[in-house]
């Protein structure tokens, strides 16, 4: 197989491979749609690591089905299949009492460029195919399907997260494709206000069409000041971090109103700890200010239940596309563009036919 991905730390390039071998209960697909994510930039040029050395990069993916294993019920052959980018092998007794995300250790709902190689390669191999894989319904573009697999899942955790109850203020801190959809999440949730922090005019733009009431520039001076403003000093209800830097992170605690909660769905890749300024925090008791974050929720039926929201018209995730790009040789040109991130940029998406 050939794909592209991590030398070492900073040198990515083209790798040949052996083929996967698909066990019982896997399945091995070749792509139809790709995307690079900001986290296959943090994993090629932030992060290091014996699991990051000859890595095929990549997680995002709906793919055409060229081998299933003898076990697998519900896939053949030929099935066009929406891939999850946490696609857990589902057979730990962790599961049962924890996050699927977290299985058997902190990443590992996330084989993908992590415990094995990644989907930006001419074979890709799902373990626990039953468990994992959804079916590409036939009205469904491949391209708005893989918006679904992490930038959907994702930014709809960070409303979970949040825990959003009907009429809640929410902040969403960073409106790439990640917080564009906690905005899309969080309307659906029932958020009343949301205010949006951001500022290139794609992203603003589309944020008002997810259902952002206001936008604050992180630009045009303080964040916290700002919200304070238009929440007439009492602060949001919750706050959810889907970019920036530690700075932004501390602000959302202090966009919080006593009893409000945090949601990280950042990744904050070079860091060695968390410092609250006691100003954010809620003094020295956190003012019951409640902090979750995570990693985003995959398997079958997440993709099932997010399926059902698109093709119900609710949210179109396919409108996070700005640039389109062909082929297997594109990729590299396509993670440049999550490097370089053209002002224009929202999403870059692969296809492959
Ligand atoms: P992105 O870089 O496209 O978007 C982040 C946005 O934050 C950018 O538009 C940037 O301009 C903006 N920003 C920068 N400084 C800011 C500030 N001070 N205040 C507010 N906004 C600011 O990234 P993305 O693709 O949307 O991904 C966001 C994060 O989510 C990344 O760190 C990515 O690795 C992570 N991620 C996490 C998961 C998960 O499972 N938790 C999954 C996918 C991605
Ligand atoms: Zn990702």
């Amino acid at each position: 197989m050939k794909g592209f991905g991590v030398i070492s730390k900073g040198t990515v390039a083209w790798m040949e491979k052996p083929d996967p071998i698909c066990g019982p209960f896997d399945a091995i697909a070749r792509p139809v749609a790709l995307a690079p994510c900001t986290s296959d930039v943090h994993s090629a040029y932030e992060m290091e690591g014996p699991h990051l050395i000859n890595r095929i990069l990549g997680h995002e993916c709906v793919g055409e089905l060229i081998e299933v294993g003898s076990e697998v019920r519900d896939f053949k052959v030929g099935d066009r299949v929406v891939i999850p980018c946490t696609s857990p092998s589902w057979c730990y007794p962790a599961i049962q009492d924890s996050y699927h995300q977290h299985e058997s250790g902190l990443l590992t709902g996330i084989n993908f460029s992590n415990y094995e190689d990644g989907t930006f390669a001419d074979r890709i191999k799902i373990r626990s195919a039953d468990m994992n894989l959804a079916l590409l319904p036939k009205n469904m573009k491949p391209e708005t399907a893989v918006m679904i697999t992490d930038m959907m899942t994702t930014g709809f955790h960070g409303a979970e997260l949040a825990e959003i109850k009907f009429g809640d203020s929410v902040c969403v801190m960073g409106i790439g494709p990640v917080g564009l959809m906690a905005v899309a999440g969080s309307a659906l949730m029932g958020a009343g206000k949301i205010y949006a922090v951001g500022t290139r005019p794609d992203c603003v733009a589309l944020a008002k069409e997810y259902g952002a009431t206001d936008i604050i520039s992180y630009k045009e001076g303080s964040v916290y000041e700002q919200i304070m403003e238009a929440t007439n000093g009492n602060g949001v209800d919750a706050a959810i971090v889907a970019g920036g830097d530690l700075e932004t992170f501390y602000m959302a605690f202090g966009v919080c109103k006593p009893g409000g909660t945090v949601a990280n769905i950042n990744m904050f890749a070079e860091i060695t700890s968390f410092d609250i300024p006691i100003e954010y925090s809620g003094g020295g008791w956190l003012g019951h200010k409640t902090f979750r974050g995570g990693l985003c929720p995959g398997g079958r039926r997440r993709m099932e239940r997010l399926i059902a929201v698109v093709q119900a018209g609710r949210v179109d995730p396919g409108r996070l596309i700005t640039h389109r790009l062909h082929g297997l040789e594109s990729i590299p040109d396509a993670l440049q563009l999550m490097v370089n991130k053209p002002r224009d940029l929202i999403k870059p998406v692969i296809s492959f036919e």
